[in-house]
């Protein structure tokens, strides 16, 4: 069945690119340089103005983003890392893959991000890091979580694979903690064509080693430093959104425009995020709750409109994590998992979509 408002299209979305798109591929057939060359300097260098920042290395993609800078900490086996326990998974897997235990903190229920004062409960004599996530494109409370980390000499990752350009008492996501780790999966509100990721780093020596982390642990051919990977941000991705981020701010503006329209006509039965005024969201996701969440996301599908769920299993009831949590009961979490309805709201969806949405919304009856 083809919907009518699919959840997202990203055949649309990357339309309104597609002259430029094809002159790009055009040039780089021409040019023949396939890895690492000035497509990706160029937008590492556009990407570090964009954040007014110094140091921006791309990589593969955003679970390697999060890896390599954990793997810049060079923290111990066993140490500790605080991280959300409503997250996309990949944030947990970066901490397990590095060898470390990911300490799993609860969000506050109005903002659905980690829980400032559950961070401070869940220090110990092993915690290194504080990972943050800023979900659905709305910014944790930073200054609490950068004291917090400032007191115990904690390093702060933020997974802003969710908040390219959205902003915290006016400062860019990916600018507060000693790393910023960004996804451009091509649904990210910078979305890539393919896969593809970047980190900012503040210091030099960090730039330097994750230059080498990611093309096998060496700066100068055959000649290696480190335990490197193979995480290069692709030259034709790069070529690709170098295109798109001078437009990242327009694309952001047209889905808070689109989500101005869900908080202004979903009447009260839907629980809307809670937003403060010195939070930029930029709606990756525009999420509800409701108590029949699954009986609504039907209705929904029925009138052809198409939604999803972000996420429908929490972390710590995913097999895979079993043996690696050290807690397994998180109900604010969990009742977020149970109860979340992602809405249409993409670059692709006209304001006519959503007036649709919300019209069809409006007359769910439970
Ligand atoms: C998409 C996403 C990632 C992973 O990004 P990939 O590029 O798919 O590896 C990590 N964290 C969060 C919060 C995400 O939404």
């Amino acid at each position: 069945m083809s919907l009518m408002i699919p959840y997202e299209n990203l055949k649309t979305l990357n339309k309104s690119f597609e002259e430029q798109l094809k002159h790009k591929f055009d040039l780089f057939l021409d040019k023949g340089w396939y890895i690492l060359g000035e497509e990706v300097s160029s937008f590492e260098k556009e990407f570090a103005q964009y954040h007014d920042e110094k140091y921006v290395v791309g990589v593969a993609n955003g679970l390697d983003a999060l890896i390599l800078s954990l793997k810049c900490c060079k923290f111990n086996d066993g140490d500790e890392v605080i991280v959300p326990s409503n997250t996309y998974i990949a944030t947990i897997l970066a901490i397990i893959h590095c060898g470390l235990n990911p300490v799993l903190v609860e969000p506050d229920p109005e903002t659905y991000n980690i829980d400032p004062e559950q961070i401070k409960k869940s220090i110990t004599g092993k915690t290194r890091a504080i990972m943050v996530v800023h979900l659905y494109g709305q910014c944790c409370d930073m200054d609490p979580i950068l004291e917090t980390a400032r007191l115990h000499q904690l390093k702060v990752i933020e997974d802003c694979a969710q908040a390219h350009g959205a902003k915290y008492k006016n400062r860019l996501a990916g600018t507060f903690g000693d790393f910023g780790a960004f996804s451009f999966y091509p649904t990210k509100n910078l979305g890539a064509l393919g896969d593809a990721g970047a980190v900012i780093c503040k210091s030099e020596a960090d730039y330097e080693q994750l230059r080498q982390l990611r093309n096998y642990g060496s700066e100068k051919k055959y000649h290696n430093g480190v335990i490197g990977y193979n995480s290069r941000l692709d030259e034709l991705q790069a070529s690709f959104l170098r295109i798109k981020l001078p437009r990242l701010n327009e694309i952001n503006e047209h889905k808070r425009e689109l989500a101005e329209i869900y908080f202004e006509g979903l009447n009260p039965s839907f629980v809307k995020p809670k937003i403060h005024p010195d939070f930029h969201n930029v709606y990756h996701i525009y999420n509800i709750l409701h108590p029949e969440r699954d009986r609504l996301k039907q209705y929904l599908l029925d009138h052809a409109i198409g939604t999803e769920i972000h996420y429908p299993v929490a972390p710590q009831d995913q097999i895979a994590l079993k043996g690696y949590l050290m807690n397994f009961d998180y109900p604010i979490s969990t009742h977020i998992h149970q109860h979340t309805l992602s809405l249409p709201c993409s670059f692709a969806h006209t304001k006519e979509d959503i007036y649709k949405v919300v019209d069809v919304l409006n007359k769910f009856n439970f």
